[in-house]
């Protein structure tokens, strides 16, 4: 190896010149010890360091690097901010990364079209920022949101809290710019609310993690901003209440819902009481738990839950609750569900499931899972926690470590989701992590239009290799 590390694989050594050539020593990373960090995301999948990392500044840029690697038939792994759950941004051997830490920015916000226009690798907190700074709001939010960027929003087609009330990611992006594989720019940043001339090429990048194109910049809808939100959290008998609960404060509240978000007694328990990750502020323990923020435009938000919490105690949908009564209130209950993030570190060895269902039935079918569970020596505890309204929940099955545990766990909820007409990933996407179980979700038919359209754009398969499809 010389002092630049591009020997690392002789075989590929001339693509890697002729894309150092593209981007200049600013742009281009070969040396082992800066590739290094570039090699996985946060799913803690094993990743290798990539040959190198390209830092392109413009989609131009985008498309010499692609048609280069095209060429020279290189796998190209795209990243942006590396927050990934499920390894679609982990590198396989013997790729280079292009990454959008230098297409950052956000590059106009149109205040009468209620639009925003970004370079890929602005974080989504910037964009969030941006559009706050003149009365409005780009509504996809995510706890990842600092590191996050937009163009790996969009290749994931993310969720998070707020998807009852404005939808995934799909639901905010207008207009899209990806690049090829073989480096055609396909270009559509226009505003257009309406647009039924042909398909709508964006949504197939949206959702597609990197392997049918990058995505380089994105015109993205903003909504108003409402200043104010109140906050409640509500303890229930179980989760057929939680689902008349939605109802009956869908009826208050309509769209203002900005969250609904349930906690099921095991995730409370290790949140409250064995990992002490967060203070209950009720006195007894319940069936279950909701957290409700709503808009509070009208300054009556509080009134109104006041009213609501009558409703719902004198139809015996609740049995107790707490309204937060400033900020710091607020920000203690999100506390309770946001923990999380620190359950992954707490829990041990474990698989989180990110599993969607029919809303209705996602009680029963977290009824089922856990009798499945309990008949299986592999499995350990397990917690449950999810966006109630979405019938999305995150399951965490905790097991001894090894392969085959995992393995056996998978195997066992994946096939019997299938009987749920499920997904099996709701959020986070398929990665590398869940290539091997799309097809308990997905027909082999679907799967067959999957590849027809990858093997059309990308034939020589450079784009993301191993995400998504097994080979
Ligand atoms: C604390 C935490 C909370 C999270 N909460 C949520 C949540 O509530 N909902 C949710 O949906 N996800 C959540 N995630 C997962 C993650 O944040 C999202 O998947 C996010 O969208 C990834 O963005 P990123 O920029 O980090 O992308 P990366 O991790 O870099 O990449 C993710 C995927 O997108 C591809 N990609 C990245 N950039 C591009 C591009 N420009 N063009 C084409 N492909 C690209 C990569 O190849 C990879 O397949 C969370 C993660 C963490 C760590």
């Amino acid at each position: 190896m010389d002092s630049t590390g591009i020997q690392q694989n002789s075989a590929h050594q001339d693509a890697i010149v002729a894309l150092s050539e593209v981007l200049g020593p600013k742009g281009i990373l070969t040396r082992a010890e800066d590739c290094a960090r570039y090699a996985t995301d946060q799913s803690g999948l094993a990743g290798t360091a990539p040959m190198a990392v390209l830092r392109p500044g413009t989609t131009e840029e985008v498309g010499s690097l692609m048609a280069i690697c095209n060429r020279h038939g290189l796998g190209v792994v795209p990243q942006g901010g590396r927050t990934g759950l499920s390894g679609g941004a982990s590198c396989p051997p013997n790729v280079v990364v292009i990454s959008t830490e230098r297409l950052s920015g956000i590059i106009e916000v149109d205040e009468e079209a209620m639009t925003l226009t970004t370079w890929a690798g602005t974080p989504l907190e910037t964009v969030q920022e941006a559009a706050r700074a003149v009365g409005l709001e780009y509504c996809v939010d995510i706890g990842a949101r600092g590191s996050a960027t937009i163009g790996g929003t969009i290749a994931t087609n993310a969720g998070g809290i707020r998807v009852l009330q404005r939808g995934m990611t799909r639901d905010n992006v207008l207009g899209l710019e990806a690049v090829l594989a073989d480096g055609t720019i396909i270009s559509r940043l226009g505003k257009t609310v309406k647009d039924n001339s042909g398909f709508d090429l964006k949504h197939m990048f949206i959702g597609s993690e990197g392997v049918l194109g990058f995505v380089t910049r994105a015109v993205l809808k903003l909504h108003r901003h409402v200043p104010g939100t109140a906050t409640a959290l509500l303890a229930l008998p179980d989760h057929a209440a939680a689902l008349r609960c939605l109802n009956v404060t869908r009826e208050r509240f309509g769209s203002r819902i900005v969250a609904f978000e349930g906690m099921w007694p095991d995730y409370w328990d290790f949140v409250c009481d064995t990992a002490a990750l967060a203070v209950s502020p009720l006195a007894d323990k319940y069936g279950f738990y909701v957290l409700i923020e709503v808009d509070s435009e009208t300054g009556r938000a509080e009134e109104e839950f006041e009213e609501l919490f009558a409703d719902l105690f004198d139809r015996e949908i609740a049995v107790d609750g707490v309204l937060a009564k400033s900020v710091a209130e607020a920000q203690s209950l999100w506390a309770l569900r946001e923990a999380v993030g620190e359950v992954d570190d707490a829990f041990g060895h474990h698989i989180n499931f990110d599993i969607g269902v029919s809303p209705s039935a996602l009680g029963a079918f977290c009824e089922a899972a856990d009798a499945r569970l309990a008949t299986l020596k592999e499995a350990g505890g397990v917690i449950k926690v999810g966006h109630i309204g979405d019938g999305n929940v995150h399951l965490l099955v905790a097991h001894d470590g090894s392969t085959a545990a995992e393995h056996r766990i998978e195997a066992e909820i994946y096939a019997f989701l299938r009987d749920w007409n499920g997904a099996v990933t709701a959020e986070h996407g398929i990665g590398r992590i869940k290539a091997p179980w799309i097809g308990c979700s997905r027909s082999p038919e679907e799967l067959a239009m999957m590849r027809a359209l990858k093997t059309q754009l990308d034939p020589r398969g450079i784009l993301n290799p191993g995400a998504l499809f097994l080979d």
